[in-house]
């Protein structure tokens, strides 16, 4: 299969969706640019589809999709009931990298859900995305479009590298703005929980539903045999080939432990303005602030496979609070929970 890339731009006219929604209707999958992370989407409500999904991607199927919607009113046809929560939330953070889960409605397949009685919904502010799936005339499930395990797509070029080959199209719409995946926050439990942290914050989502859980799992790795609210948190995640440790501790400490490697193939990813005095070569993957850092993290991790590292140590972002949660969260699974203190 020849894997075609097609720009589009926000000021594109419907002909230019033409090719994408085609396929789509032909329960094909399209790779989707989005402002969170590129998404490999497919007809929500097609088996057909969804599994084509799964397949492209290597993905275990009980990791349910998140399906994209173009406006709120299009969420009456995959949930039971929408509750006055999740409306205040679509009014505070819609269209926008914030993912809703209830109760699914008997349209949605179980195979999209990875067999839960919820559904994830999200209506994305991308305009290529949201015009593509008004086009379609179907919700849309795109999980993001990367390999199962590696670090999700931030450019069209990203899905390329992993997925040429795998599916017939991807709509290159440019940079993605966020850099990491939706926030996503369960409403179909007795209090609110946050299931994974995005550039929606949890003080955010504190000012509008007030008190939140937050899943252990967002920073903790799972407990044998633990059960899961989000079957993603099973599964190794974000990561490239290299090893990635993250080493807690000030830049100084951190250079003299990093220039005790000699190996060649040791890399470090450091903040903005750092590397000084550093004797193995290194990636600057922003500044020590969340929006920074998550809109450049994965691009970072995909690079240091292309420049053949083994290994990297990165620095830790210390501040761990309500707002950082995200770039934590993909760092801590990156590196498989490996912390170094220094
Ligand atoms: P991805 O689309 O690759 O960003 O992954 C979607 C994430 O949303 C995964 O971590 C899933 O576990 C989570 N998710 C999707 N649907 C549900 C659901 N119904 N219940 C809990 N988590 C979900
Ligand atoms: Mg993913």
């Amino acid at each position: 299969m020849k894997t075609e890339i097609v720009k589009i731009t926000p000021e594109d006219g419907v002909d230019k969706y033409k090719y994408a929604v085609e396929l789509l209707q032909d329960e094909q999958v399209v790779g989707i640019p989005t402002e969170t992370v590129y998404g490999l989407g497919g007809n929500a409500f097609s088996p057909l589809a969804v599994s084509r999904i799964f397949e492209a991607k290597g993905r275990p199927t009980d990791n349910p999709l998140i399906v994209h919607i173009s406006e709120f009113s299009e969420i009456y046809d995959l949930v039971t009931d929408v509750p006055e929560g999740a409306r205040k939330l679509a009014d505070a953070f819609w269209p926008g990298p914030l993912t809703i889960i209830l109760p699914k409605s008997r349209k949605v397949p179980y195979c999209t859900t990875g067999n839960l009685e919820t559904v994830a919904v999200r209506c994305p502010s991308h305009p290529v995305a949201r015009n593509l799936i008004k086009a379609c005339g179907f919700p849309v499930a795109a999980p993001s479009a990367n390999l199962s395990g590696k670090p999700s797509p931030t450019k069209a070029e990203h899905v390329f590298e992993d997925l040429n080959g795998r599916i017939n199209l991807i709509i290159d719409g440019g940079d993605c703005d966020e850099g990491v995946e939706s926030t996503v926050i369960t409403l179909a439990s007795e209090t609110p929980k946050l299931l994974r942290p995005g550039n929606v914050t949890l003080s955010q989502l504190k000012s509008v539903l007030g008190d939140i859980l937050v899943d252990d799992a967002v920073l903790n790795p799972l407990k044998e045999g633990e059960k899961v609210s989000s079957p993603g948190m099973k599964y190794k995640h974000y990561s490239p080939d290299a090893e990635i440790i993250l080493v807690r501790g000030g830049y100084g400490n951190f250079k003299n432990y990093v220039n005790g490697f000699k190996d060649n193939k040791v890399y470090a990813m450091v903040f903005d303005g750092e590397g000084e005095g550093l004797s193995v070569p290194f990636i600057q993957y922003g500044a020590e602030d969340y929006k920074m850092l998550s809109h450049s993290l994965f691009d970072s991790l995909r690079e240091l496979d292309k420049k053949g590292a083994d290994k990297c140590f990165v620095r830790y972002p210390d501040d761990c609070n309500d707002d950082n949660l995200a770039v934590l969260n993909r760092l801590l699974r990156a590196a498989g929970f490996k912390v170094i203190d220094v």
